[in-house]
Protein backbone atom coordinates (compact mmCIF):
# COMPACT_ATOMS: atom_id res chain seq x y z
CA UNK A 1 0.00 0.00 0.00
CA UNK A 2 1.60 3.37 -1.35
CA UNK A 3 1.48 6.39 1.15
CA UNK A 4 0.20 9.69 0.40
CA UNK A 5 3.14 12.13 -0.54
CA UNK A 6 1.75 14.41 1.57
CA UNK A 7 2.99 12.46 4.85
CA UNK A 8 6.20 14.29 5.85
CA UNK A 9 9.61 12.46 4.71
CA UNK A 10 11.00 9.48 6.53
CA UNK A 11 14.83 11.03 5.14
CA UNK A 12 15.74 14.54 4.31
CA UNK A 13 18.11 13.24 1.82
CA UNK A 14 19.01 9.83 0.50
CA UNK A 15 22.11 9.10 -1.26
CA UNK A 16 21.84 5.58 -4.36
CA UNK A 17 24.69 4.16 -5.04
CA UNK A 18 24.50 2.04 -8.40
CA UNK A 19 20.83 2.96 -9.83
CA UNK A 20 20.19 -0.41 -12.04
CA UNK A 21 17.13 -2.19 -11.42
CA UNK A 22 16.92 -1.99 -7.38
CA UNK A 23 18.59 1.63 -7.41
CA UNK A 24 16.27 3.18 -9.66
CA UNK A 25 13.28 1.51 -8.51
CA UNK A 26 13.73 2.52 -5.01
CA UNK A 27 14.37 6.06 -6.15
CA UNK A 28 11.04 6.28 -8.15
CA UNK A 29 8.81 4.32 -5.10
CA UNK A 30 11.10 6.99 -2.27
CA UNK A 31 9.98 10.16 -5.14
CA UNK A 32 6.22 8.65 -5.60
CA UNK A 33 5.54 7.92 -1.63
CA UNK A 34 7.59 11.03 -0.67
CA UNK A 35 9.52 8.51 1.92
CA UNK A 36 12.48 10.88 0.69
CA UNK A 37 12.74 14.66 0.07
CA UNK A 38 15.56 14.68 -2.82
CA UNK A 39 17.83 12.09 -4.20
CA UNK A 40 21.11 11.92 -5.07
CA UNK A 41 22.74 9.24 -7.57
CA UNK A 42 25.78 7.81 -8.32
CA UNK A 43 26.90 5.10 -10.47
CA UNK A 44 30.30 3.84 -11.19
CA UNK A 45 28.99 4.23 -14.93
CA UNK A 46 28.84 7.63 -16.43
CA UNK A 47 26.39 6.73 -19.49
CA UNK A 48 24.08 4.92 -16.79
CA UNK A 49 23.83 7.82 -14.07
CA UNK A 50 23.44 10.12 -17.35
CA UNK A 51 20.49 7.74 -18.20
CA UNK A 52 19.49 7.81 -14.74
CA UNK A 53 18.90 11.67 -14.72
CA UNK A 54 17.43 12.07 -17.97
CA UNK A 55 14.75 9.56 -16.65
CA UNK A 56 14.09 12.42 -13.95
CA UNK A 57 15.68 10.17 -11.26
CA UNK A 58 17.35 12.76 -8.82
CA UNK A 59 20.66 14.35 -8.77
CA UNK A 60 23.61 13.03 -9.98
CA UNK A 61 26.48 13.46 -7.89
CA UNK A 62 30.01 14.41 -9.24
CA UNK A 63 31.59 12.45 -7.14
CA UNK A 64 31.04 9.06 -5.00
CA UNK A 65 31.82 11.54 -2.19
CA UNK A 66 29.36 14.27 -3.22
CA UNK A 67 26.73 11.73 -3.34
CA UNK A 68 26.71 10.47 0.31
CA UNK A 69 28.09 13.28 2.00
CA UNK A 70 24.62 15.48 2.86
CA UNK A 71 22.69 12.09 3.09
CA UNK A 72 20.43 10.50 6.16
CA UNK A 73 20.79 7.06 4.42
CA UNK A 74 22.78 5.83 1.85
CA UNK A 75 21.52 3.08 0.02
CA UNK A 76 24.39 0.72 -1.77
CA UNK A 77 22.35 -0.79 -4.51
CA UNK A 78 25.16 -2.55 -6.74
CA UNK A 79 26.53 -6.57 -7.17
CA UNK A 80 27.52 -8.18 -3.63
CA UNK A 81 31.11 -8.18 -4.58
CA UNK A 82 31.15 -4.40 -4.84
CA UNK A 83 29.08 -4.05 -1.57
CA UNK A 84 32.26 -4.08 0.84
CA UNK A 85 34.15 -1.84 -1.26
CA UNK A 86 31.66 1.04 -1.96
CA UNK A 87 30.97 1.15 1.33
CA UNK A 88 34.55 1.57 2.62
CA UNK A 89 34.47 4.56 0.34
CA UNK A 90 30.83 5.78 0.93
CA UNK A 91 31.26 5.75 5.03
CA UNK A 92 34.50 8.51 5.70
CA UNK A 93 32.19 10.74 3.80
CA UNK A 94 29.40 10.38 5.68
CA UNK A 95 27.40 12.62 8.01
CA UNK A 96 27.08 11.60 11.67
CA UNK A 97 23.42 9.84 12.40
CA UNK A 98 23.41 8.94 9.05
CA UNK A 99 22.59 5.36 8.36
CA UNK A 100 24.74 2.89 5.81
CA UNK A 101 22.62 0.47 4.14
CA UNK A 102 22.32 -2.01 1.40
CA UNK A 103 20.30 -4.09 -0.67
CA UNK A 104 22.49 -7.53 -1.56
CA UNK A 105 20.26 -10.32 -2.16
CA UNK A 106 23.63 -12.04 0.49
CA UNK A 107 23.75 -10.65 4.09
CA UNK A 108 25.98 -12.49 6.36
CA UNK A 109 29.08 -12.06 4.58
CA UNK A 110 27.84 -8.61 3.49
CA UNK A 111 26.86 -7.72 7.60
CA UNK A 112 30.67 -9.00 8.53
CA UNK A 113 32.21 -6.57 5.83
CA UNK A 114 29.86 -3.93 6.73
CA UNK A 115 30.08 -4.05 10.38
CA UNK A 116 33.87 -3.25 10.62
CA UNK A 117 32.42 0.49 8.66
CA UNK A 118 30.04 1.50 12.03
CA UNK A 119 31.11 4.06 14.38
CA UNK A 120 29.56 6.16 16.46
CA UNK A 121 27.02 8.12 14.85
CA UNK A 122 27.42 5.88 11.84
CA UNK A 123 24.76 2.91 11.62
CA UNK A 124 25.01 0.08 9.53
CA UNK A 125 21.88 -1.92 9.11
CA UNK A 126 22.01 -4.41 5.76
CA UNK A 127 18.82 -5.12 3.99
CA UNK A 128 17.89 -6.94 1.20
CA UNK A 129 14.44 -6.05 -0.19
CA UNK A 130 12.66 -9.48 -1.76
CA UNK A 131 11.54 -8.06 -5.03
CA UNK A 132 13.20 -8.17 -8.34
CA UNK A 133 12.76 -9.07 -12.22
CA UNK A 134 15.26 -10.30 -14.13
CA UNK A 135 15.89 -7.13 -15.32
CA UNK A 136 18.64 -4.68 -15.28
CA UNK A 137 19.77 -1.23 -15.47
CA UNK A 138 17.71 1.98 -14.61
CA UNK A 139 14.91 1.84 -17.50
CA UNK A 140 13.81 -1.33 -16.01
CA UNK A 141 12.76 0.21 -12.64
CA UNK A 142 9.71 0.86 -11.73
CA UNK A 143 7.76 2.52 -8.24
CA UNK A 144 5.57 -0.86 -7.41
CA UNK A 145 8.47 -2.83 -7.26
CA UNK A 146 8.43 -3.48 -3.57
CA UNK A 147 4.83 -3.08 -2.85
CA UNK A 148 3.44 -6.13 -0.96
CA UNK A 149 7.05 -7.45 -1.30
CA UNK A 150 9.22 -8.42 2.00
CA UNK A 151 12.03 -6.10 2.81
CA UNK A 152 14.60 -7.76 5.09
CA UNK A 153 16.91 -6.19 7.43
CA UNK A 154 19.74 -7.51 9.65
CA UNK A 155 20.52 -5.30 12.37
CA UNK A 156 23.21 -5.71 14.95
CA UNK A 157 21.25 -7.62 17.88
CA UNK A 158 23.36 -5.48 20.43
CA UNK A 159 22.79 -1.84 19.07
CA UNK A 160 22.14 1.48 21.26
CA UNK A 161 19.17 3.67 21.55
CA UNK A 162 20.55 6.09 18.47
CA UNK A 163 21.10 2.54 16.20
CA UNK A 164 17.38 1.20 17.06
CA UNK A 165 16.10 4.26 16.15
CA UNK A 166 17.87 4.12 12.92
CA UNK A 167 16.53 0.76 11.96
CA UNK A 168 12.94 1.94 13.23
CA UNK A 169 13.45 5.03 10.91
CA UNK A 170 14.99 2.40 7.95
CA UNK A 171 11.63 0.25 8.34
CA UNK A 172 9.46 2.94 8.19
CA UNK A 173 10.89 4.39 5.07
CA UNK A 174 10.87 0.73 3.31
CA UNK A 175 7.19 0.46 5.21
CA UNK A 176 6.46 3.74 3.10
CA UNK A 177 7.55 1.91 0.34
CA UNK A 178 4.69 -0.77 0.57
CA UNK A 179 6.83 -3.91 1.53
CA UNK A 180 6.31 -5.22 4.58
CA UNK A 181 9.38 -5.39 7.05
CA UNK A 182 10.63 -8.30 8.88
CA UNK A 183 14.12 -8.30 11.08
CA UNK A 184 16.10 -11.62 11.08
CA UNK A 185 19.66 -13.21 11.78
CA UNK A 186 21.70 -12.73 8.64
CA UNK A 187 23.05 -16.06 8.50
CA UNK A 188 19.03 -17.21 8.78
CA UNK A 189 18.29 -14.97 5.94
CA UNK A 190 21.14 -16.62 3.72
CA UNK A 191 19.91 -19.97 4.31
CA UNK A 192 16.01 -19.20 3.63
CA UNK A 193 17.01 -17.02 0.69
CA UNK A 194 19.11 -20.04 -0.67
CA UNK A 195 16.10 -21.94 -1.01
CA UNK A 196 13.84 -19.68 -1.77
CA UNK A 197 15.95 -17.58 -4.70
CA UNK A 198 19.50 -18.95 -4.95
CA UNK A 199 18.93 -22.30 -5.70
CA UNK A 200 16.15 -22.07 -8.42
CA UNK A 201 18.52 -19.87 -9.94
CA UNK A 202 20.86 -21.94 -10.06
CA UNK A 203 18.92 -24.67 -11.64
CA UNK A 204 17.35 -22.32 -13.81
CA UNK A 205 20.82 -21.32 -15.47
CA UNK A 206 21.76 -25.03 -15.25
CA UNK A 207 19.10 -26.15 -17.42
CA UNK A 208 19.48 -23.66 -19.62
CA UNK A 209 22.93 -25.05 -20.41
CA UNK A 210 22.03 -28.40 -20.60
CA UNK A 211 19.16 -27.04 -23.36
CA UNK A 212 22.19 -25.07 -24.97
CA UNK A 213 24.74 -28.60 -25.14
CA UNK A 214 20.95 -30.44 -26.81
CA UNK A 215 21.00 -27.67 -29.10
CA UNK A 216 23.67 -28.91 -31.30
CA UNK A 217 21.98 -31.97 -31.81
CA UNK A 218 18.48 -30.92 -32.16
CA UNK A 219 19.01 -28.38 -34.03
CA UNK A 220 17.28 -25.36 -32.88
CA UNK A 221 14.55 -27.81 -31.79
CA UNK A 222 14.73 -26.76 -28.03
CA UNK A 223 14.41 -23.10 -28.53
CA UNK A 224 11.48 -23.80 -31.56
CA UNK A 225 9.77 -25.69 -29.48
CA UNK A 226 9.74 -24.24 -25.60
CA UNK A 227 7.07 -25.26 -24.16
CA UNK A 228 5.47 -23.90 -21.09
CA UNK A 229 7.74 -25.09 -18.80
CA UNK A 230 10.74 -24.90 -20.14
CA UNK A 231 9.54 -20.88 -20.76
CA UNK A 232 8.27 -20.44 -17.20
CA UNK A 233 11.29 -22.22 -15.50
CA UNK A 234 14.09 -20.16 -17.21
CA UNK A 235 12.70 -16.47 -17.42
CA UNK A 236 15.21 -16.22 -14.19
CA UNK A 237 17.71 -16.92 -16.13
CA UNK A 238 17.77 -14.27 -18.35
CA UNK A 239 19.32 -12.50 -14.86
CA UNK A 240 22.32 -10.16 -14.58
CA UNK A 241 25.25 -12.97 -14.68
CA UNK A 242 27.52 -10.63 -12.29
CA UNK A 243 25.32 -10.45 -9.72
CA UNK A 244 24.56 -14.11 -9.50
CA UNK A 245 27.87 -15.18 -9.65
CA UNK A 246 28.41 -12.76 -6.60
CA UNK A 247 25.70 -14.18 -5.18
CA UNK A 248 27.04 -17.71 -5.38
CA UNK A 249 30.89 -16.37 -4.59
CA UNK A 250 29.16 -14.95 -1.47
CA UNK A 251 26.51 -17.11 -0.12
CA UNK A 252 28.76 -20.86 -0.21
CA UNK A 253 27.60 -22.49 2.56
CA UNK A 254 23.74 -22.14 2.78
CA UNK A 255 23.37 -22.86 -1.11
CA UNK A 256 26.03 -26.14 -0.94
CA UNK A 257 23.71 -27.09 1.85
CA UNK A 258 20.40 -26.48 -0.02
CA UNK A 259 21.98 -27.95 -3.18
CA UNK A 260 23.28 -31.52 -0.94
CA UNK A 261 19.05 -32.16 -0.29
CA UNK A 262 17.87 -31.01 -3.57
CA UNK A 263 20.00 -33.25 -5.28
CA UNK A 264 19.15 -36.51 -2.78
CA UNK A 265 15.44 -35.75 -3.47
CA UNK A 266 15.69 -35.60 -6.87
CA UNK A 267 17.97 -39.00 -6.83
CA UNK A 268 14.27 -40.19 -5.20
CA UNK A 269 12.94 -39.03 -7.59
CA UNK A 270 14.59 -39.99 -10.40
CA UNK A 271 14.58 -43.89 -8.58
CA UNK A 272 10.97 -44.11 -8.59
CA UNK A 273 10.85 -43.30 -12.25
CA UNK A 274 13.27 -46.06 -12.89
CA UNK A 275 11.42 -48.55 -10.68
CA UNK A 276 7.90 -47.31 -11.34
CA UNK A 277 6.54 -46.38 -8.44
CA UNK A 278 3.67 -43.82 -9.35
CA UNK A 279 2.54 -43.54 -5.66
CA UNK A 280 5.37 -41.61 -4.82
CA UNK A 281 5.40 -39.75 -7.64
CA UNK A 282 1.68 -39.04 -6.97
CA UNK A 283 2.69 -38.10 -3.60
CA UNK A 284 5.93 -36.03 -3.69
CA UNK A 285 3.80 -33.99 -7.16
CA UNK A 286 0.60 -33.43 -4.78
CA UNK A 287 2.64 -31.79 -1.63
CA UNK A 288 4.54 -29.84 -4.26
CA UNK A 289 1.51 -28.88 -5.52
CA UNK A 290 0.32 -27.73 -2.37
CA UNK A 291 3.36 -25.34 -1.47
CA UNK A 292 2.74 -23.63 -4.80
CA UNK A 293 -0.97 -22.95 -3.54
CA UNK A 294 0.11 -21.57 -0.28
CA UNK A 295 2.96 -19.16 -2.33
CA UNK A 296 -0.22 -17.70 -3.81
CA UNK A 297 -2.52 -17.97 -1.08
CA UNK A 298 0.26 -15.80 0.64
CA UNK A 299 -0.07 -13.22 -2.28
CA UNK A 300 3.47 -13.38 -3.47
CA UNK A 301 2.53 -14.70 -7.05
CA UNK A 302 -0.92 -14.78 -8.98
CA UNK A 303 -2.64 -18.17 -10.48
CA UNK A 304 -3.47 -16.02 -13.35
CA UNK A 305 -2.44 -17.70 -16.52
CA UNK A 306 0.56 -16.83 -18.00
CA UNK A 307 1.29 -15.48 -14.41
CA UNK A 308 -0.80 -12.47 -15.01
CA UNK A 309 2.37 -11.00 -17.59
CA UNK A 310 1.31 -10.24 -20.92
CA UNK A 311 0.86 -12.88 -23.23
CA UNK A 312 4.18 -13.81 -25.75
CA UNK A 313 4.61 -12.14 -28.78
CA UNK A 314 3.21 -14.02 -32.18
CA UNK A 315 6.01 -16.22 -32.95
CA UNK A 316 8.44 -16.22 -35.47
CA UNK A 317 7.92 -17.58 -38.67
P1 LIG B 1 21.71 -3.88 -11.95
O1 LIG B 1 20.40 -3.53 -12.58
O2 LIG B 1 22.76 -4.56 -12.77
O3 LIG B 1 22.32 -2.54 -11.34
C1 LIG B 1 23.52 -2.49 -10.62
C2 LIG B 1 24.16 -1.14 -10.90
O4 LIG B 1 25.24 -0.94 -9.98
C3 LIG B 1 24.75 -1.05 -12.32
O5 LIG B 1 24.45 0.20 -12.87
C4 LIG B 1 26.23 -1.20 -12.04
O6 LIG B 1 27.06 -0.61 -13.03
C5 LIG B 1 26.35 -0.46 -10.75
N1 LIG B 1 27.59 -0.73 -10.02
C6 LIG B 1 28.33 -1.86 -10.01
N2 LIG B 1 29.39 -1.69 -9.19
C7 LIG B 1 29.30 -0.43 -8.71
C8 LIG B 1 30.10 0.35 -7.84
N3 LIG B 1 31.20 -0.17 -7.29
N4 LIG B 1 29.71 1.63 -7.57
C9 LIG B 1 28.60 2.15 -8.12
N5 LIG B 1 27.80 1.47 -8.95
C10 LIG B 1 28.15 0.20 -9.24
O7 LIG B 1 21.52 -4.80 -10.66
P2 LIG B 1 20.28 -4.89 -9.65
O8 LIG B 1 19.38 -5.99 -10.10
O9 LIG B 1 19.73 -3.53 -9.40
O10 LIG B 1 21.02 -5.45 -8.35
C11 LIG B 1 21.65 -4.58 -7.43
C12 LIG B 1 21.72 -5.26 -6.08
O11 LIG B 1 20.39 -5.60 -5.68
C13 LIG B 1 22.53 -6.55 -6.02
O12 LIG B 1 23.30 -6.58 -4.86
C14 LIG B 1 21.48 -7.64 -5.98
O13 LIG B 1 21.96 -8.78 -5.26
C15 LIG B 1 20.34 -6.95 -5.25
N6 LIG B 1 19.00 -7.44 -5.55
C16 LIG B 1 18.65 -7.73 -6.82
C17 LIG B 1 17.36 -8.21 -7.09
C18 LIG B 1 16.96 -8.55 -8.51
O14 LIG B 1 15.98 -9.29 -8.70
N7 LIG B 1 17.62 -8.05 -9.53
C19 LIG B 1 16.44 -8.34 -6.05
C20 LIG B 1 16.81 -7.96 -4.76
C21 LIG B 1 18.11 -7.52 -4.51
P3 LIG B 1 27.69 -1.56 -14.19
O15 LIG B 1 26.54 -1.94 -15.05
O16 LIG B 1 28.69 -0.68 -14.84
O17 LIG B 1 28.34 -2.74 -13.49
Amino acid sequence: MSTAPSSPPIFGRIGVIGVGLIGSSLVRAAMETGAAQSVSLWDQDPSTLARAAELGLGEPAASLAEAVSQADAVFLCMPVGALATTGALCAGSMKDGAILTDVGSVKASVAKDLRTLSRPGLHVIPGHPIAGTEKSGPDAGFASLFRGRWCILTPEPDGDKDYLSAVEALTRFWERLGSRVELMDAARHDLVLAITSHVPHLIAYNICSTAADLEAVTQGEVVKFSAAGFRDFTRIAASDPTMWRDVFLNNREAVLEILGRFNEDLTALQRAIRWGEGDLLFDVFTRARGVRQSIIEAGQDTAAPNFGRDAPAEPKP
